[in-house]
């Protein structure tokens, strides 16, 4: 087997297990490379912890979470939460992170997504992919004899166009190490998210174990089974009449930008 490897940037310490840990559970299992990036240190993320607190809390559960996923790393990079910017130095530093970790394939957000620091971190990854093959740029890391192939990972917006399926993973079979993985972000799933979203009188402390799987499941894994929905046809094409009976799936959508490939290829890429 040739080991591909794998670099997911998400803005925030949740956002790679959400929206790729299926996929890179299998992958990880498969003997692939898997590296997650939070772009963001996460702490703005909470109503009632101090920054500092909050930050050193998520980083612990990103490294938990990476235990059970099987992946390489999980990095968190030192830049506050809520005030990320695309700017000249952090996209040097991804230009330097994607250099030396030699990825077949990068993904992010798209830069239309809800949040500020999802769109700064899909401008800095895109801003990225075209300057990780220029060695005057960043002189001190050297560039990899392979261009990666760029990817977006699902997001639910309409405008300026919906997120595209190119390609679609069934994660059925992973699902519960996903559900694992995401309860290890405690201070986000039962604390911050809910209050958030407008439930202020949420209280976790009387959730077992059972009843936090089940706050995931119904809460969170619902855009899994829309993805499934969306990415059927994509879902046939690598699984045959199997991929009709897939309920949760993670999607990609191919980036001009980067190494171009074929969709069969890029579907064949994400697949263990
Ligand atoms: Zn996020």
């Amino acid at each position: 087997m040739t080991q591909r490897r794998y670099l997911f940037f998400g803005a925030h310490p949740d956002d790679p297990d959400l929206l790729f840990g299926g996929t890179a559970i299998q992958l990880a299992r498969a003997g692939h490379a898997v590296q997650f990036v939070s772009v963001t240190n996460g702490n703005a993320g909470h109503q009632s912890m101090k920054p500092a607190e909050l930050a050193a809390r998520r980083y612990e559960e990103t490294q938990a979470s990476a235990a059970l996923s099987g992946i390489e790393e999980y990095r968190v990079l030192n830049h506050n939460d809520g005030e990320l910017e695309p700017t000249l130095a952090i996209r040097q530093e991804l230009v330097r992170l994607i250099r030396a970790f030699r990825p077949d394939v990068v993904i992010t957000h798209r830069t239309c997504d809800y949040h500020a620091d999802h769109r700064a971190t899909g401008q800095l990854v895109q801003d990225a992919s075209f300057l990780v093959g220029v060695p005057l740029c960043c002189p001190d890391t050297p560039v990899g004899d392979t261009a990666p192939v760029f990817a977006y990972s699902y997001d639910r917006f309409q405008q300026p166009r919906p997120f595209r399926v190119d390609a679609a993973v069934a994660i059925d079979a992973v699902l519960e190490t996903k559900l694992a993985m995401c309860d290890c972000h405690k201070s986000q799933f039962y604390e911050w998210l809910p209050w958030c979203n407008g439930n202020r009188d949420f209280d976790a402390s009387r959730m077992d174990a059972a009843a936090r799987r089940e706050h995931l499941l119904r809460g969170w894994m619902e855009r899994n089974v829309r993805q499934a929905e969306l990415g059927r046809e994509a879902l046939r094409a690598v699984y045959g009449a199997a991929g009709d009976g897939v309920r949760y799936a993670e999607t990609f959508e191919l980036s001009e930008y980067g190494r171009p490939v074929s969709i069969e290829e890029f579907r064949r890429l994400l697949l263990p």
